[in-house]
């Protein structure tokens, strides 16, 4: 049986997309499954660059076909920052805390409270013949600069769905229906639904 291994430490997407995955006729393994695997070098432009990095490497070092994701948010007042630097945006060894403070720091330094804003998603699918299929998935909002709810992760009690709730407010599967990685994931199953069924 195939086998596609999907390139991602996050224990969460990984279940994601198992799950998304799960009505190919494939067999699933991820990074877990290669313990001394370095990481890839996310130094791409775009999203979709680096999940085509991400893919192609670790394509290249198991031998088999490969799926990887990249994404971030993008604040239309920050010029599109943080954008592929979402991870890393208050520097190496940021998390959600520093990541958060050095958005609302960048927003106070020019006087901005709220501004329209999209998480977006690039999906990278590397086959063993080298063959490439790639899709995207965005959700717009507004970043305002009062934190809301609990749950979620890295900008979501930030990111406003409409007047009143955050991405931090929904559950996971409400999440998954709507966000950029849902919308992403969802176009690559059709694709290698066409490939593999
Ligand atoms: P990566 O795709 O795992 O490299 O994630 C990039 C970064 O973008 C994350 O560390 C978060 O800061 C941010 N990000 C991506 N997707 C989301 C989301 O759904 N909610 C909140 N933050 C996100």
């Amino acid at each position: 049986m195939k086998k596609i291994v999907i390139a991602s430490k996050n224990l969460d997407k990984v279940k994601e997309m198992r799950l998304a995955l799960q009505t190919l006729p494939v067999e699933i393994l991820s990074l877990a499954d290669f313990p001394d695997m370095p990481d890839a070098i996310e130094d791409g432009a775009t999203f979709e660059d680096n999940a085509l990095i991400k893919a192609r490497f670790f394509s290249e070092r198991t031998g088999l076909a490969c799926l990887a994701d990249d994404s971030g948010l993008e604040v239309d007042a920050l010029n599109g920052l943080p954008g592929v630097r979402s991870a890393r945006f208050a520097g190496y060894h940021a998390d959600d805390g520093t990541n958060n403070q050095k958005l609302l720091d960048e927003l106070a330094k020019i006087g901005v409270n709220e501004s329209a804003a999209a998480y977006r998603c690039a999906l990278a699918f590397v086959d063993t013949d080298r063959s490439e299929l790639v899709t995207q998935g965005k959700i717009a909002g507004t970043i305002k600069t009062v934190a809301k709810g609990t749950g979620g992760f890295g900008y979501d009690p930030y990111f406003y769905l409409d007047e009143s709730r955050t991405m931090a407010q929904i559950s996971v599967a409400e999440k998954n229906k709507i966000s950029h990685r849902g919308a992403a994931l969802r176009k690559m199953i059709l694709k290698l639904r066409t490939k593999f069924l």
